[in-house]
């Protein structure tokens, strides 16, 4: 019984350690799928300025037929303009 608590001890660090590796490589499979991602942002994208912040920004339409604002990291514009608030209000008041 002892020896086989040592055992799966034994087993559970490897594990660990199997673990933290396949975390790392995650990470980076992540960090170059971002990096692809900015690359086809910019391929496909379509230049334009936020009417909110003047920012610079990338619309891309998805299959849905929706176009949406990107950053050029790939962050959705949405998620980082200071204006985002008043875009929302704009079209709830156009909706209305
Ligand atoms: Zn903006």
């Amino acid at each position: 019984m002892e020896q086989q608590l040592e055992q799966s001890l034994d087993e559970l660090n490897v594990s660990i350690e199997h673990c933290v590796n396949q975390l790392r490589r995650a990470r980076q499979e992540r960090d170059e799928a971002l990096a692809r991602m900015v690359v086809l942002l910019k391929q496909i994208g379509a230049a334009d300025h936020c009417n909110g912040c003047n920012r610079p920004i990338l619309w891309v339409r998805h299959r849905n037929g929706v176009a949406a604002p990107y950053d050029s990291d790939g962050t959705p514009h949405f998620a980082t303009c200071p204006k985002a608030d008043q875009f929302r209000r704009k079209k709830e008041t156009k909706r209305a």
